[in-house]
């Protein structure tokens, strides 16, 4: 079956589904995106998403391309078209057209696009291993809370991991791990204390780290929102990241050396559980 593509108010096959060179997106990363995940054929917690797609788009002075109730619309349209059951639904909205100045035009149109991309997101091998990540100096830019498609960095850090062998990085700032390249970090101390870097510029404020948290303080955890260092992840008795496309992923090794037992945690397993099943209970998490 061919996918069917969302492009500004149409929804058409691959091939239609193009936009102009002079799109800012394509020109100077004048864009932002958001990536929701897809089960049951189902948006998982969607309206989170599109809270800070908001807030992206105001931190850039950007319009919306269409109304939330529009965009729903479409994103759910496009879930049906393309009978996906599990996957990603990814959505990017460009300042728009116009010809090349680093000023922003005042007389361009934001544009919309959309695409879902099929992927087994539950039955994942890597979930029940565990992945291993090696640590890399953080080298993006200074405001990694707007969600732009300046990717190139951690696109960098991740093509690294894989020619080390490894499957992710994360990036270090100031001796500090900000996040994976595309996840938030976390450790578990002490058995019971979850520790992630408190949220600023430095990093994004994960849609999955908001409910992963909750979960975890509901769970009887203690949550610490403090920096920590690649030394604290090597001696941590469990690390794990979170993200749309992964919920909760087990982090078995930095730079080599093993943390805890080397196995998924408890703490990883039963909190990917939990975002699990209630990701398909509830519309909201
Ligand atoms: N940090 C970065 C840099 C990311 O790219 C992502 C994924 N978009 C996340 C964190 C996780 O965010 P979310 O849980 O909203 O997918």
């Amino acid at each position: 079956m061919n996918r069917i593509f969302y492009v500004n108010g149409s929804f058409v096959d691959e091939q239609d589904a193009k936009i102009s060179v002079l799109d800012r997106g394509f020109l100077f990363a004048d864009a932002v995106y958001e990536v929701s995940s897809v089960l049951n054929g189902k948006l998982i917690d969607n309206k989170a998403h599109v809270v800070r797609l908001h807030r992206s788009l105001n931190e850039l002075g950007m319009a919306p391309p269409c109304s939330d109730e529009e965009l729903i619309a479409h994103q759910h349209r496009l879930v049906e078209l393309n009978n996906l059951k599990e996957g990603l639904l990814y959505l990017q909205v460009s300042r728009g057209v116009a010809d090349r100045d680093f000023a922003y035009p005042t007389d361009a149109n934001s544009s919309l696009v959309m695409f879902t991309q099929a992927k087994q997101l539950l039955e994942t091998p890597a979930a029940n291993t565990g992945i291993n990540v090696i640590s890399v100096p953080d080298i993006r830019w200074q405001r990694r809370d707007i969600k732009t498609v300046g990717l190139l960095a951690p696109s960098m850090a991740k093509q690294q991991a894989l020619d080390a062998g490894v499957q992710d990085a994360w990036m270090v700032q100031d001796g500090y791990v900000t996040e994976g390249t595309s996840n938030n970090a976390y450790i578990v101390r002490d058995d019971n204390v979850i520790q992630t870097r408190h949220l600023g510029n430095e990093i994004l404020s994960g849609i999955t780290r908001s409910a992963v948290l909750r979960f975890a303080r509901e769970s009887g955890y203690e949550v610490v929102e403090e920096p920590f260092t690649v030394e604290e992840v090597k001696a941590a008795s469990e690390a794990f990241s979170t993200s749309a496309s992964s919920f909760v992923m087990p982090v078995i090794s930095i730079d080599g050396t093993t943390i805890g037992d080397g196995k998924p945690g408890k703490v990883a397993t039963g909190l990917r559980k939990v975002y699990i099943e209630t990701a398909l209970e509830r519309e909201d998490l």
